[in-house]
C-alpha cells in the first residue's frame, strides 16, 4: 500500500517515498513557548502525531524532530509583562506543553531542539550565506537578500508584489529591498543575546528551523511541517535559506501543512478573549476526545471548534468504550491496523473516514454472533485505535474520567456503597438497596448491574 500526501510546493497529492528507503526523516515547527498551547496549536501536534504513527508501521527508522522556538520577540515581551525571566518563561511554558499534549496522548518526537542550544551552528549558516552572496549585513543586522534566489516564491506561490503588500513584510531603511528578511538582529544589554561577528545579536526565527532541521536531519530530508499560516513568510525563507546555504541542494521533499483553526466562527485572538488553551479545555473533557474531535475534520480544511464539537465526539467515544467493556473478556485476535483505518490514514490522511469506520466496528460487533468474531472485531477496535491514538486505556478508567472540580466519592468509598447495596439486594432489602443506588447518583456515581457484577462511572 502507497502513502500518498498533498504537497504544498507541487500543490498535488504525490506517493510518498523516502529519500533512503526504510528511513524517514520529519521536521516539524514547534511552539514559540510563552504562553500555554492553545486548540490552534494543538492542531499541528496532532495532525503530525498521526503521520508519525503512519510512517512508524510503513517504515523501519524513523526521525521526527519538533523544535521549541525559546528566543523570540514575542516570548522577550511576554516575559516583560508577566514580570518573569526569559529563562523562567520559556522553561515554565514548555514543560506545560510537554503536559498538555501528553494528556492528548500525542507521542512524543524523537528529537526536540531548542533554538537556544544551536546558536553557534546558525551563526555559522548565517556566515556561509554572506560568503555565497546571499546575504549583507548593514546596521547590525544581518538580512537575506531574496533578489539573489530567483526561485524565491515557489513554496507559497506569491509574485513579487504580493511578497511586499499582503504580508508581514517589516519596511526597514536598512533594507535593500522591502522583501529582504532578518537573519541576524542586534540585542538591547537588556534582551537575550549572543556574541557574533556582527556584534551582540539574536537570530531571526527563520534561520532558526533552517539550521536545527539540517542538523537533526541534513540538508535534504524528507518531509517538512507545520500550520498553513507558516507557508509564508516562515516556511518560504527556510526554504530560501536552506537551499542557498547547500549550493542549491534541494531542502524539504514533501511540505505538508495543515488548516486553520477557529473558535465559533472567529480566529482566536487574546483581544478578542476567545483564547482556547488545551489545559483549560482537559477540564472539561478527557484528552481523547478533543483529539477525536480535532481529527473528525480533515487536516487540510478548515475547523470551527464548537461546544458541539466535543459534545459529538464525547458520544462516539462513549459508544466504542462501551463496546470495548462489552468484550472485555476477550482477547482480540489481531493487533495489525485494520484495512478499513489504515487505507483511509494512506490516502492523505483522511483521519474523518478512519475515524466514521472505526465507529463502524461498533455496529459490527453488535451484530457479531460468535466468540471467535467477536475477538477479531475486538483486534480491529484496539489497532485501529492505536493508529489513531485511542482506546488505550481500559473502559473502566474511561468512564470514571470526570471534570475538574466536580464533588465526588472517592473509589473506596463507592467499592464500599455497592457491596453494602449488594448485601441488602441479597437479603431482599430492595428499598434500601435502591436507597444506595440514588445516593450514589445523587453523587454522580451511576451503577450499572450486568452479568452478575455492579460496575460504576461517573455521569456524563
Ligand atoms: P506558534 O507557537 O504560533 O509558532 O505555532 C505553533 C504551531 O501551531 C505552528 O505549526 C502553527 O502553524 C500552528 N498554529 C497556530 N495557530 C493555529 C491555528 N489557529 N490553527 C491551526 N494551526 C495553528
Ligand atoms: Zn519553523
Amino acid at each position: 500500500m502507497e502513502l500518498v500526501l498533498y504537497n504544498t510546493l507541487t500543490r498535488k497529492k504525490e506517493v510518498f517515498t523516502p529519500l533512503c528507503p526504510d528511513r524517514v526523516g520529519m521536521y516539524v515547527c514547534g511552539p514559540t513557548v510563552y504562553d500555554f498551547a492553545h486548540i490552534g496549536n494543538a492542531r499541528p501536534v496532532l495532525v503530525f502525531d498521526i503521520l508519525y504513527r503512519l510512517l512508524k508501521r510503513h517504515f523501519q527508522d524513523v526521525t521526527y524532530v519538533r523544535n521549541i522556538t525559546d528566543v523570540d520577540d514575542k516570548i522577550n515581551a511576554a516575559a516583560a509583562e508577566g514580570g518573569e525571566s526569559i529563562g523562567d518563561l520559556t522553561q515554565r511554558t514548555t514543560v506545560a506543553f510537554h503536559e498538555d499534549m501528553a494528556a492528548l496522548l500525542a507521542l512524543s518526537p524523537d528529537e526536540e531542539p531548542r533554538a537556544t542550544t544551536h546558536i553557534p551552528a546558525m551563526v555559522a549558516m548565517i556566515e556561509s550565506l554572506i560568503e555565497k552572496g546571499h546575504a549583507y549585513v548593514a546596521e547590525g543586522h544581518v538580512l537575506f537578500e531574496v533578489n539573489t534566489m530567483p526561485a524565491y516564491g515557489q513554496l507559497s506561490r506569491k509574485k513579487r508584489d504580493d511578497l511586499i503588500a499582503g504580508a508581514r513584510v517589516e519596511v526597514a531603511p536598512y533594507k535593500k529591498e522591502p522583501a529582504d528578511f532578518v537573519l541576524w538582529k542586534p540585542s538591547t544589554p537588556d534582551l537575550p543575546g549572543w556574541d557574533s561577528p556582527w556584534g551582540r545579536g539574536r537570530p531571526g526565527w527563520h534561520i532558526e528551523c533552517s539550521t536545527m532541521s539540517g542538523q537533526s536531519l541534513g540538508e535534504t530530508f524528507d518531509l517538512h511541517g507545520g500550520g498553513r499560516d507558516l507557508v509564508f513568510p516562515h516556511h518560504e525563507n527556510e526554504l530560501a535559506q536552506s537551499t542557498c546555504a547547500h549550493d542549491g541542494k534541494p531542502f524539504a521533499r514533501f511540505w505538508v501543512h495543515n488548516g486553520f483553526l477557529t473558535v465559533n466562527g472567529e480566529k482566536m485572538s487574546k483581544s478578542i478573549g476567545n483564547v482556547l488553551t488545551v489545559r483549560e479545555l482537559l477540564k472539561h473533557a478527557p484528552g481523547e476526545v478533543i483529539r477525536f474531535a480535532m481529527l473528525s475534520t480533515h487536516y487540510r480544511q478548515p475547523l470551527d471548534w464548537s461546544d458541539d464539537t466535543l459534545t459529538q465526539a464525547r458520544e462516539k467515544m462513549d459508544r466504542l468504550y462501551t463496546s470495548l467493556r462489552e468484550v472485555e473478556g476477550l482477547s482480540p485476535a489481531t493487533e495489525e491496523a485494520p484495512d478499513e483505518i489504515e487505507s483511509a490514514l494512506l490516502d492523505d490522511l483522511n483521519t474523518p473516514t478512519a475515524l466514521s469506520n472505526l465507529v463502524g466496528f461498533v455496529t459490527a460487533l453488535n451484530k457479531a454472533e460468535t466468540a471467535d468474531e467477536k475477538a477479531r472485531i475486538k483486534g480491529k477496535l484496539l489497532a485501529g485505535g492505536a493508529a489513531l491514538g485511542l482506546l488505550q486505556q481500559s473502559p473502566e478508567a474511561w468512564f470514571r474520567w470526570r471534570p475538574a472540580g466536580a464533588t465526588h466519592l472517592d473509589e473506596t468509598e463507592i467499592e464500599r456503597q455497592i457491596a453494602l447495596r449488594n448485601k441488602a439486594r441479597e437479603a431482599k432489602d430492595f428499598q434500601k438497596a435502591d436507597r444506595i443506588r440514588d445516593e450514589l447518583a445523587a453523587n454522580g456515581i451511576l451503577l450499572e448491574d450486568r452479568a452478575g457484577k455492579t460496575i460504576w462511572r461517573h455521569a456524563g
